[in-house]
């Protein structure tokens, strides 16, 4: 049988500064679209118009996904909001349109009007097809590219039967839609023992004949279902628990940042006067410093800087009342030798 596949939305990848290159772009790349851990991601459903809107039972399938996504007691929090005009996440049941998500924090990025998720099919008909296609999708809203194009994998098509497979229903699609979503390999990723996982709810299934090499997947290739080890292992590395007990920031102190490459770390500070307080980041590494309100919505970064890709540390300066703590979350984008940074506000 021929699959039913997700057709992501990929974003354009920043542009290379000069003399970025290598492992430290392609990790600078890896988080690029990837959200600070402690991110509530809000999502709706569409009432109208009515081809967009789907029923209970349908629902029901993407909020059991994203609760499931959520019992990896990762540090993402996701709620479920009754407008979509309110939402991050904007889903949609159009079903002329297949399925597929925008990725990672390029949600932000689409037009409030529209949909950044569709599913294009029933999730009901195949209960267990239709929990894995949810779970895909906002694996991709996750900023989770697609397991197959894993260039570790090194699957060797054979591209005239992709192609050819891929213009026929039920996909119908594109060459350029094939090439994006299965041919074009992608930068791989970098947890520990890096390899290709042919299980991971993010790699599709295949037909026999799509796939030359390895050769014991010439006869097709059917992931397992469901979320892999590895996949809880990856999305608990960019989105780890978050403790109940933040550390906190003392003035003048430099505090060492224990992390590699994608991890993140998250401290409080509390001003001990009302004047203007300086937060920075050192060493040679590439971090996304953000400083959020502990009062107000988790949601709005009051000052944020990211210094990746130069040859500057993160650093913001902001007017801080007394007593009023704020979270210090720091992404380390890059690091040339784990364990040679530090964060410290002054
Ligand atoms: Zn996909």
């Amino acid at each position: 049988m021929t699959h039913r596949y997700c057709a992501a939305r990929f974003p354009r990848m920043p542009g290379a500064r000069p003399g970025v290159k290598g492992n430290r772009l392609r990790l600078i790349r890896e988080t690029a679209f990837k959200w600070l851990n402690g991110t509530t991601i809000t999502y709706a459903f569409y009432d109208r118009p009515a081809r967009w809107k789907a029923g209970e039972s349908q629902m029901d399938v993407v909020r059991r996904a994203f609760a499931l996504w959520k019992s990896l007691g990762i540090g993402l929090e996701f709620l479920e909001v009754a407008r979509v005009r309110d939402a991050d996440v904007r889903i949609a049941f159009d079903q002329s349109d297949g399925s597929w998500s925008y990725v990672g924090t390029d949600v932000l990025n689409q037009p409030r009007s529209q949909p950044t998720m569709n599913f294009g099919w029933s999730l009901t008909e195949d209960p267990a097809e239709g929990l894995d296609t949810a779970l895909h999708e906002i694996g991709h809203a996750l900023g989770f590219p697609h397991e197959h194009q894993n260039p570790i994998a090194g699957i060797e098509w054979n591209e005239a039967a992709v192609y050819r497979s891929l213009a026929a229903p039920p996909n119908r699609w594109s060459r350029a839609t094939t090439f994006r979503n299965i041919i074009e390999k992608i930068a791989p990723d970098t947890v520990a023992g890096s390899r290709w996982d042919p299980n991971s709810v993010m790699h599709y299934p295949f037909e026999a004949g799509l796939i030359l090499r390895p050769e014991r997947y010439r006869r097709g290739l059917t992931p397992k279902g469901g979320l892999s080890a590895r996949d809880r292992k990856w999305v608990r590395h960019f989105y780890p628990p978050i403790k109940a007990k933040a550390r906190r920031l003392t003035p003048f102190q430099s505090t060492p940042l224990a992390l590699s490459s994608g991890q993140q770390a998250e401290f409080t500070f509390t001003p001990d006067a009302t004047r203007r307080y300086t937060f920075a980041t050192f060493g040679e590494a590439d971090t996304h410093l953000a400083i959020r309100s502990v009062a107000e919505s988790p949601r709005d970064a009051i000052a944020e800087d990211d210094d990746s890709g130069t040859d500057r540390n993160a650093r913001v300066t902001m007017r801080l009342e007394a007593g009023r703590p704020v979270r210090v979350q720091v992404r380390m984008r890059y690091i040339a030798t784990p364990g040679n940074a530090a964060v410290m506000a002054w």
